[in-house]
């Protein structure tokens, strides 16, 4: 996970986990292209993608996106997809209390079976959506506290808090000896 880093530049993998449909790609390509597609229905497939950010003390850190192409929906398969992560982000979507339960297993799993000391960011997405608000701040905040996570709410489509939330987990990231 750490090859290619040093104590000025990281190299970090990073997963996005959460059911489908919370808009996972949507933060990723938002994060990555400065892009939303409104047009693209569950999932835009990227599979692979990395981004580069650079942090006030000069160092940087260059995130290597892994986003599911539909595979959350197979539980099995999200041990293969997250070995190695440095960094975990759960996405929820705001609006719907089902997705923010499955952003609870998704901790759960991460927390038997994810690397001791990774990074995990708790994410409400589409905060653009307040009149369908179904999840509180408060419950997303509380749930995050207790189980050590940073929290953010997000929406890819105006791009409120993405660039806040990868900036966010750049420096919560454990650095290298130099
Ligand atoms: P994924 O399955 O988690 O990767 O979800 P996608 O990124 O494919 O997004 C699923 C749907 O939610 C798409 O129709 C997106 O246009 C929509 N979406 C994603 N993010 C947002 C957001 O922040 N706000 C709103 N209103 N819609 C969003
Ligand atoms: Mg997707």
């Amino acid at each position: 996970e750490s090859a290619g880093s040093d104590a000025k530049n990281l190299r970090v993998k990073l997963v996005l986990l959460g059911d489908s449909g919370v808009g996972k790609s949507c933060i990723v390509l938002r994060f990555v292209r400065g892009q939303f597609d409104p047009t693209s229905k569950v999932t835009v497939g990227a599979s692979f993608l990395s981004q580069t950010i650079a942090l006030q003390d000069s160092t940087t850190v260059k995130f290597e996106i892994w986003d599911t192409a539909g595979q959350e929906r197979y539980a099995a398969l999200a041990p293969l997809y997250y070995r190695g992560a440095a960094v975990a982000v759960v996405v929820y979507d705001i609006t719907s209390p089902h997705s923010f339960h499955k952003a609870q297993y998704w901790v759960k799993e991460l927390q038997k079976h994810g690397s001791a000391d990774i990074v995990m960011a708790l994410v409400g997405n589409k905060a653009d959506l307040q009149d369908k608000r179904e999840v509180s701040v408060q419950d997303g905040t509380e749930y995050a506290e207790k189980n050590g996570m940073f929290f953010i709410e997000t929406s890819a489509k105006t791009a409120d808090n993405i660039n806040q939330l990868f900036e966010e987990i750049a420096k919560r990231l454990p650095r290298p000896p130099p």
